[in-house]
C-alpha cells in the first residue's frame, strides 16, 4: 500500500479501514410479501397492503420476481447462490415498523461470498470481497418536519423489497469507497435488478469505518448510517477517520456505535450504542417457508445475464484498442458503452473513444440534454470522424465542426460544404502560405536558423493562421522543417 493512503497524525501514520453495506431497492412493481405498488413519489400512505400494515392475522406471499432479481444480482458479483436460504424476523420496535419485527435474512442469505472489481484511476484494478447479499423488507418513513408538534408516518415503503449487499472490510480510503458505490450501482442497472437512483432512496449505504496502525490488528468501527450520496459517503469517511484518530491519539477508545452524517456541518453524530444480533432475537419465520432452489433454475437465470461492465471493459481493451482508463469511462454506464459502440463501428476505435469521452460528453454536460435528446446522434458523430479519418478536415478543425453541429443540427459534412473548411493538403498551396509566412518574419527566420529551434512553433502556429485553419498539420510540419533548413 503506497505512503500516500495513511492519514498522518501526531504519533504517525495510520490505515483507514472501510465495509459497507448497501441496500438496494429491487426494481419490482410490488413488494416483497404483499402485491402493493411501489412507484416512487406516491401521495403518503396510498401504495399499502394489510400486509404492509401489519393487521393482525395477515400473511407474507414471497414476491418470486424480486428473490429471482437476488439471484440474478448475485451471479452478476459472481457469488455463491445458496440453494437453501431462510428467512428470519429481526425483532424491534420503531414507529415505522408495524409489525414490531422485519423479515430479513441472517444465517442463510440467499447469496454467499462473491467480489467486485474496482477500476482505478491509473487504469489499474482492485478487487474488494462481497460478503453476502440477503432479502429483506423495507421499514415505513417518519416524517418530522411536516408539523412542529407532531410526527407523521408514511407506509408506502414499508415491505418494499431490499437487497442488502455487505462487503469486506476491504476498503483503504473514500476514494475507494466512492469507486465501490458506483460500481455496484452500475452492476445493479446493467443487471436491471436495481434502478440506482440514490436521490430516490433506492441505493443508500451503511458505512462502516475503523482506522489502525498500518499493518496492526482491526480497530473497532462505527457505522454511518443511511449515506444517500457517493459524495456525502467520501466526505463521511474523511470526517470520522479523523475523529477517531484524535480519540486514539489522545489515549481514548472507539465506542462501537451506529452514527448519523449530518450533510449540513459535514460531521458524524452518535445516535445509539451498536447493538449485537442477540439483542434482535433472530428467529425463522413462521409463516414463510425456507427458498429452495434447482441448479437449474439458478443457470437459467446465469443464461440470460447481459454482458457486464467488466467483460465489456476487457472487450474494449483487447478488440477495439482502447486505454483501460478511457474503457472504464465508457462502460460505466450502459448508455454510452452503446453509444460508443455505434460510433465505433467500422472505424477507428481509438479515435472514436477520444471523441465520444472528450468532444460528446464535454458539449452534451454543455448543453445540460440528456443522450437521447442531444442533436447528436451515433451518425452524426461517427460522420464527423470519417471526415478527419479521409483527411477532409483536420482533428482541430473538426472540433469547430463539431461546436457548428450542435449549434445547427447539420451534419459534418454540411457544414464543411458550406464553411468551405475542408483541408488544404495540397503542398503548392500551403508552401505559398509558408512562403508569405518566412517573407514576414525574416528576423525570425535567421534565429531560427542560427540554432533557435523553438521558434519552430511559431511558424507553425503563422502558418495555420494564415490559412485560416484549414492547412493539414502534418504537411505543414514537414514543409516547414524542409522550408526552414534553407
Ligand atoms: P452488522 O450487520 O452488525 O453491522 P457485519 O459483521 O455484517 O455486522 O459487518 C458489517 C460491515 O462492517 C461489513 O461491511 C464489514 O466489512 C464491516 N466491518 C467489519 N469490521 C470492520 C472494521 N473493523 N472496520 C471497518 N469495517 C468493518
Ligand atoms: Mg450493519
Amino acid at each position: 500500500m503506497a505512503e500516500k493512503d495513511y492519514i498522518q497524525g501526531a504519533t504517525g501514520p495510520w490505515e483507514i479501514v472501510i465495509g459497507m453495506e448497501v441496500h438496494a431497492q429491487v426494481a419490482s412493481k410490488s413488494k416483497l410479501f404483499s402485491g402493493a405498488d411501489t412507484t416512487f413519489g406516491a401521495e403518503p400512505n396510498h401504495q399499502v397492503s394489510l400486509v404492509d400494515a401489519a393487521m393482525p392475522g395477515m400473511l407474507p406471499v414471497i414476491n418470486g420476481f424480486c428473490v429471482e432479481q437476488a439471484v440474478r444480482t448475485g451471479l452478476g458479483l459472481k457469488a455463491q447462490i445458496n440453494l437453501h436460504s431462510v428467512f428470519d424476523r429481526k425483532n424491534y420496535f420503531y414507529a415505522d415498523l408495524p409489525q414490531g419485527y422485519q423479515i430479513s435474512q441472517y444465517l442463510q442469505p440467499v447469496v454467499g461470498k462473491g467480489e467486485l472489481l474496482l477500476d482505478m484511476p491509473d487504469g489499474s484494478t482492485r478487487m474488494i470481497g462481497i460478503t453476502r447479499l440477503h432479502l429483506e423488507q423495507d421499514a415505513g418513513k417518519s416524517l418530522h418536519d411536516q408539523s412542529p408538534r407532531e410526527s407523521f408516518i408514511d407506509l408506502n415503503r414499508s415491505g418494499v423489497a431490499l437487497m442488502e449487499i455487505v462487503s469486506e472490510p476491504d476498503m483503504r480510503n473514500s476514494e475507494e469507497a466512492g469507486l465501490y458505490l458506483k460500481k455496484l450501482r452500475t452492476i445493479v442497472r446493467y443487471l436491471g435488478t436495481c434502478d440506482g437512483n440514490m436521490d430516490e432512496g433506492s441505493m443508500r449505504a451503511d458505512v462502516n469505518v475503523s482506522v489502525r496502525k498500518p499493518g496492526g490488528p482491526l480497530g473497532t468501527r462505527c457505522e454511518i448510517k443511511n449515506v444517500n450520496s457517493v459524495r456525502f459517503v467520501q466526505q463521511a469517511i474523511e470526517y470520522e477517520a479523523r475523529r477517531q484518530i484524535e480519540i486514539l491519539e489522545d489515549g481514548g477508545k472507539i465506542d462501537q456505535e451506529t452514527r448519523l452524517f449530518d450533510t449540513g456541518k459535514g460531521v458524524t453524530r452518535s445516535m445509539r450504542s451498536k447493538e449485537e444480533a442477540h439483542d434482535y432475537r433472530y428467529f425463522p419465520d413462521p409463516d414463510l417457508l425456507p427458498l429452495e432452489f434447482e441448479q437449474g433454475w439458478v443457470d437459467g437465470i446465469k443464461a440470460t445475464l447481459p454482458e457486464l461492465p467488466d467483460e465489456k471493459k476487457a472487450r474494449f481493451i483487447e478488440k477495439l484498442g482502447l486505454s483501460p482508463y478511457d474503457a472504464a469511462v465508457l462502460v460505466a454506464e450502459k448508455e454510452s458503452a452503446d453509444f460508443y459502440e455505434k460510433v465505433a463501428k467500422g472505424r477507428d476505435g481509438k479515435l472514436a473513444a477520444n471523441w465520444v469521452i472528450t468532444e460528446y460528453f464535454g458539449l452534451l454536460n454543455k448543453s445540460g440534454q440528456s443522450m437521447e435528446d442531444f442533436v447528436i446522434t451515433a451518425e452524426k458523430l461517427g460522420g464527423l470522424i470519417d471526415l478527419i479519418a479521409d483527411n477532409t478536415i483536420s482533428n482541430r478543425l473538426a472540433k469547430d465542426v463539431f461546436a457548428l453541429m450542435v449549434e445547427t443540427g447539420k451534419d459534418a459534412a454540411t457544414i464543411v460544404e458550406e464553411k468551405g473548411m475542408r483541408q488544404v493538403t495540397d503542398t503548392g498551396a500551403i508552401e505559398k502560405v509558408i512562403d508569405e509566412v518566412m517573407a514576414a518574419n525574416q528576423d525570425k527566420v535567421a534565429e531560427y536558423r542560427s540554432g533557435k529551434d523553438k521558434l519552430f512553433g511559431f511558424f507553425v502556429g503563422q502558418t495555420m493562421k494564415l490559412s485560416g485553419g484549414k492547412a493539414n498539420p502534418a504537411a505543414v510540419n514537414e514543409l516547414l522543417k524542409k522550408k526552414l533548413a534553407g
